[in-house]
């Protein structure tokens, strides 16, 4: 059995429970083949071995009281993956779905996306079950203090730097910033996502959606193709989905679906940024809500959001929402190109179909690293106590998603497989992390 298989099946064996970690470590692992026939020291020195299994997982207890004054409790984690090259980075996710196994696959994948981005970042994740749908403005506090009153002890802006990810914005990132502050005394770049006015980057919040479209920008220029009159679907109305809504209309595009938990909008005229910008981040509304202002749209539930044709599909909501039946309606309406924004939202069978027909495939870990790129610099500017105008922060994002492409690009063809952009940027990632965890010796 190859080296590769024998650490699947033992990670099978380990985490039975954990269908997506599994998941995300097959995809990782398979890809790395090629790389491992050529660097046959990382078998002696138990380099995967090791980078499947976290650093470090911290499961605590977090209880807080509701409005009604009823106390409620629920379950925080954080998971300290892999420090080989910077600390643990990466987002927290309040969402009634998370569990050790979801926090396991979005902190394994974060060690790769953020050696991608070329600064020094390791990989972490965290979160809790807890559901900030209806809640109030003082329980989504209380429910944050709480939480840090926990997790101050582990983190730092040198040892583990956590941002937002599903159900954490801005204001969560204050109230838990503010926590933390109040039981240290240090005013230091511990999170990241901060509001502007007490250490937050400019050019943060747009940072993943924004990032994403220069990616595949690049990415479909490659095959002499433009977003220029593109017709673009994308899943999600979150902070990544709206931003990438933005940048696709700027470039030239038209974005003809968008969707939430509830259903998808559909509108043929095109999506209006401000509008949909404003159901979401200000109303925190329903996605439907945007029927009251362009009443030609339609809206639709119950039905997969990409039955309709495109040339472009961005799903930028949650794991596993593109099956293979959206797969095969999507080819079959000639859709030519495919960017996650999400983390693993396409499932592997919908990879393979899009692999097999040609379809040009960015994988989240390398699409939607512009987030945590742009969370890096943020840390950079905190540390120096210093800010760059939007337009400079922006014109980095913009070069560190062309880097991390020609990168991906590049090392496929290295590695004999042209075009897959997930062999290129699963084996770009883990080639700076193995060589790091080498020098550093048996830790
Ligand atoms: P948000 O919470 O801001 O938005 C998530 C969006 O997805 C909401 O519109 C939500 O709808 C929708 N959604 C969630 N679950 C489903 C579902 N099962 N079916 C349909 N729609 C669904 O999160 P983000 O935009 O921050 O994150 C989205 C994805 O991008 C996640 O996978 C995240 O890990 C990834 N990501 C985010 C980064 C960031 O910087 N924010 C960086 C890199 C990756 P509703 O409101 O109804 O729940």
């Amino acid at each position: 059995m190859s080296y590769v298989q024998d650490v699947i099946n033992k990670v099978k064996e380990r985490n039975p429970h954990e269908p997506e970690f599994i998941q995300a470590v097959t995809e990782v692992l398979e890809s790395l083949e090629p790389a491992l026939e050529r660097h046959p020291e990382y078998e002696q020195a138990g380099i995967l071995e090791r980078i499947v299994e976290p650093e470090r997982q911290i499961l605590f207890r977090v209880p807080w009281m509701d409005d009604n004054g009823k106390v409620q409790v629920n379950r925080g984690m954080r998971i300290q993956f892999n420090s080989a090259i910077g600390p643990y980075k990466g987002g927290l996710r309040l969402h009634p779905t998370v569990y050790p196994g979801i926090i396991k696959f979005l902190g394994f994948e974060q060690i790769f996306k953020n050696s991608l981005t070329g600064l020094p970042i390791g990989g972490g994740k965290g979160g809790s079950d807890f559901d900030p749908k209806g809640k109030s403005d003082l329980e989504i506090m209380r429910f944050c203090q709480s939480f840090m009153t926990e997790l101050y002890r582990h983190v730092s802006a040198d040892i583990d730097v956590p941002a937002g990810d599903i159900g954490v914005g801005g204001r969560e990132i204050g109230y838990l910033f503010g926590q933390y502050k109040r039981i240290t005394g240090l005013n230091e770049g511990v999170l990241t996502g901060k509001g502007l006015s007490y250490g937050g980057s400019l050019a943060r919040t747009e940072a993943t959606g924004y990032g994403l479209v220069y990616f595949v920008d690049e990415m479909i220029q490659d095959k002499n193709k433009s977003l220029n009159g593109a017709r673009v679907i994308i899943s999600g109305s979150g902070n990544v989905a709206i931003y990438a809504l933005q940048k696709i209309n700027q470039l030239g595009g038209k974005v003809i679906a968008m969707s939430d938990s509830t259903g998808h909008i559909h509108d043929e005229n095109g999506i209006d940024f401000a509008t949909m910008q404003k159901i979401k981040e200000v109303e925190r509304k329903r996605i439907s809500e945007y029927l009251k202002y362009f009443p030609q749209a339609e809206y639709v539930e119950g039905e997969s959001i990409w039955r309709y044709p495109c040339d472009i599909a961005l799903p930028c909501a949650t794991q596993n929402e593109l099956k293979q039946a959206d797969a095969e309606m999507l080819i079959a309406h000639g859709c030519y190109a495919v960017g996650e924004g999400a983390n693993m939202p396409c499932t592997p069978e919908a990879v393979k179909l899009f692999q097999e027909n040609k379809v040009m495939f960015a994988p989240g870990k390398a699409a939607n690293a512009g987030g945590v790129a742009t969370s890096a610099l943020e840390m950079s500017q905190n540390s120096m106590r210093y800010s760059w105008t939007f337009e400079e922060v922006d014109a980095k994002l913009k070069n560190i998603m062309v880097s991390i492409y020609r990168n991906a690009s590049q090392t496929a063809k290295e590695y004999g497989h042209e075009d897959n952009l997930v062999v290129g940027a699963n084996i770009a990632g883990f080639l700076k992390v193995a060589n790091a965890m080498v020098s550093q010796g048996l830790v």
